[in-house]
């Protein structure tokens, strides 16, 4: 999920529009926006599909309101419903509010059963409603506490923003997993899951929003409380890897300097017998000009991608899905023919698309091609919300690195250590690795799942 938020800027409904289309590589599903009125009415609309097709951008400018949220919604961990859709925005006898969240908790099936044997009833499988019913069944007068009391319940990798008609709060999960920073826009403030939204809009960096904290968002400005004296800075090694955008900077590191920095150190862990470097667009680019450069091969473009077709691009049937990647990506057979290629890919889940990208290159006449992953082998699934698919579907799970290289097809393959994952990110973050090593960071509750020893 993208999330968005906005405080003391007018227009908010506007900047949170163009907030999101930076955010849409986080999900392409749906949509939502919400903004409060000076007379605190609530103003809410969401929709499936893209940023562009649900919103009316010049009626967005045409609402003063200074304050909203907004989300682009990843089904990962949720049905891509509407219902689903968020920002979620609830009435209470001590105002409305409205909330949207990034991630999953680990503990949202106890949560669940919590709420309903004191009769909630639910409406959508969001995480975000649950904390929110959360919220509202806390005794304390004050927000705030509210809220500290409802994130102490829950465990997981997550990022929420909650909008009342007067303020907002950002807050992260203690163990740092999932994004969130903020922004300052004019007088106001925004805050976003990644600062790649803040240039368009012209807002600056301010900080990211530390684990195990709520920063409130209103007219005295930024103030900080620390839900949990526990704290840990174990951010999502697959956002540097390949969930963000290289132009975002994540608890203090670039996460295209991370992943030019991988590549670098993929080539002295793996180097090839070679002629060019080719990258996988778009998230393996920055891995494969790291590699290029360490390894003095020349960087190639053998790889276009089309760049009209987004993850929405829906096949009906398996066979057709299965060739989705030939509309999404051609061999420049110019560039390949009779090359020794080193093919550099961000990460391999279920195999099936670097096959296909092996294939390919063969096909377009590419002499040999040496498969090169900038980072670990994934064995294991994640669950805080990213959909890295089930252990019997990773590639990795139970397959040594030669079965793995026979099954893309590849004449070598290599990865990424675990050591020079970490590494790249400069020491910025201790970074979850937990499906590449199967150390999660918190407990797992719900799940019957047995980690590998
Ligand atoms: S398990 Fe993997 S995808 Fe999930 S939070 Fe950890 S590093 Fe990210």
């Amino acid at each position: 999920m993208g999330v968005f938020g906005v405080y003391g800027v007018k227009k908010a409904g506007s900047v949170i529009y163009y907030g999101l289309h930076l955010l849409q590589h986080r999900g392409q599903e749906g949509a939502g926006i919400a903004t409060f009125s000076e007379d605190g009415v609530c103003h809410h609309h969401r929709g499936i599909g893209l940023v562009n097709d649900i919103f009316d951008a010049a009626k967005l400018a045409e609402r003063d309101d200074s304050i909203g949220l907004g989300g682009t919604l990843y089904a990962g961990g949720v049905k891509a419903g509407l219902d689903n859709v968020q920002p979620l925005v609830f009435s209470h006898k001590s105002g409305d509010f409205a909330i949207v969240g990034d991630g999953s908790f680990v503990n949202g099936r106890q949560i669940r059963d919590y709420l309903e044997n004191r009769g909630c009833i639910f409406q959508t499988d969001t995480d975000a409603e649950l904390l929110a019913n959360l919220i509202k069944k806390q005794a304390s007068e004050d927000r705030i506490n509210s809220i500290i009391s409802a994130l102490n319940m829950v465990e997981g990798g997550f990022a929420f923003v909650i909008m009342t008609k007067n303020r907002i709060y950002a807050c992260r999960d203690k163990f740092g997993i999932k994004p969130l920073c903020i922004g300052k826009l004019g007088d106001g403030y925004v805050v976003s899951s990644e600062s790649c939204a803040f240039d368009f809009i012209g807002a600056e960096m301010v900080r990211d929003v530390k684990p195990g904290e709520v920063v409130t968002i209103d007219y005295h400005g930024l103030r900080s409380r620390q839900y949990s004296q526990f704290h840990k800075n174990m951010m999502c090694a697959m956002e540097y890897i390949y969930l963000a955008r290289p132009d975002s900077d994540i608890d203090g590191c670039n996460v295209h300097a991370f992943r030019k920095e991988a590549g670098r150190r993929l080539f002295r862990e793996c180097p090839a017998d070679a002629d060019i470097v080719v990258g996988v667009p778009d998230s393996s680019l920055s891995a494969a000009s790291g590699y290029a450069e360490e390894s003095g091969l020349p960087y190639e473009m053998g790889l276009i991608k089309n760049r009209y077709v987004t993850r929405t691009f829906i096949m009906p049937r398996q066979d057709m899905r299965e060739k989705v990647v030939h509309i999404k990506l051609a061999a420049v057979r110019s560039i390949v023919k009779d090359k020794r290629i080193v093919l550099v890919d961000d990460s391999i889940v279920r195999g099936t698309t670097c096959l296909q990208i092996v294939n390919m290159l063969r096909d377009a006449g590419a002499k040999e091609v040496h498969v090169r992953i900038a980072s670990p082998m994934m064995t294991h699934p994640c669950f805080y919300g990213v959909d890295t698919t089930t252990p019997d579907q990773l590639l990795c799970s139970t397959r040594t690195l030669e079965e793995a290289r026979i099954a893309i097809g590849a004449d070598s393959l290599g990865y990424l250590s675990h050591e020079s994952t970490r590494a790249s990110s400069f020491g910025c973050s201790e970074l979850c690795l937990a499906c590449f090593n199967g150390e999660y960071p918190t407990a797992l509750y719900q799940y019957d799942y047995e980690q590998d020893e």
